[in-house]
């Protein structure tokens, strides 16, 4: 079993909707356990400053899927939610990214993991850091947090314990 650590990011539509519905589809997949889910986070836009605010979340999961297989999964749930790629990092109904699979490290044309922006990420560490134990991470994640440019816009939107669901 591998252990997952992913992020999520919604900034069109009904963003925590966009959220929970793909928690939700990645939950039902039998392949796939989910083991922990973080807070929402209301996070500035980073890269392409002309849109709106994201949510943005991390999960954590169990899996037996390889990496690639995964992937496509994960890319399966960005289709069925209408993301579309019209404009680099520009605004999309979700996004799905493999931050950490155990400790392993790929880059492949598809896949690279860990994701090679994520220390630099506010918006990916702050979520993330409610997830991560012992071992799950080298080195102190609250360290690269203080050091991301974007760490003062990334405020607490939704204790997830208050997201409704059905
Ligand atoms: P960023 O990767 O900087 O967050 P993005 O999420 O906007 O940018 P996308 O357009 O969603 O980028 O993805 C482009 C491609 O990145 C995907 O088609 C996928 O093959 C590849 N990719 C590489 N590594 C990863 C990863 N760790 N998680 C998700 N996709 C990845
Ligand atoms: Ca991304
Ligand atoms: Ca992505």
């Amino acid at each position: 079993m591998y252990k997952v650590f992913l992020s999520l990011g919604s900034n069109l539509g009904d963003r925590e909707n966009n959220l929970m519905e793909a928690i939700k589809k990645i939950k039902d997949m039998d392949e796939i356990k989910l083991t922990k889910v973080s807070n929402i986070y209301e996070t500035e836009p980073v890269g392409y400053l002309e849109q709106g605010r994201f949510l943005n979340m991390a999960i954590k999961l169990l899996t037996k899927l390889a990496p690639l297989e995964l992937l496509n999964k994960l890319q399966a749930v960005e289709n069925l939610l209408m993301r579309t790629r019209e404009i680099h990092w520009g605004p999309r109904t979700i996004d799905i990214d493999i931050l950490m699979i155990d400790n392993l490290k790929m880059d492949t044309k598809e896949l690279t993991v860990p994701h090679p922006r994520m220390l630099e990420r506010a918006f990916v560490l702050v979520p993330l850091m409610e997830l991560t134990e012992e071992g799950d991470f080298e080195g102190d994640i609250s360290e690269y947090i203080d050091n991301c440019k974007d760490k003062n816009g990334v405020v607490l939107y939704k204790k997830f314990e208050d997201v409704v669901q059905d």
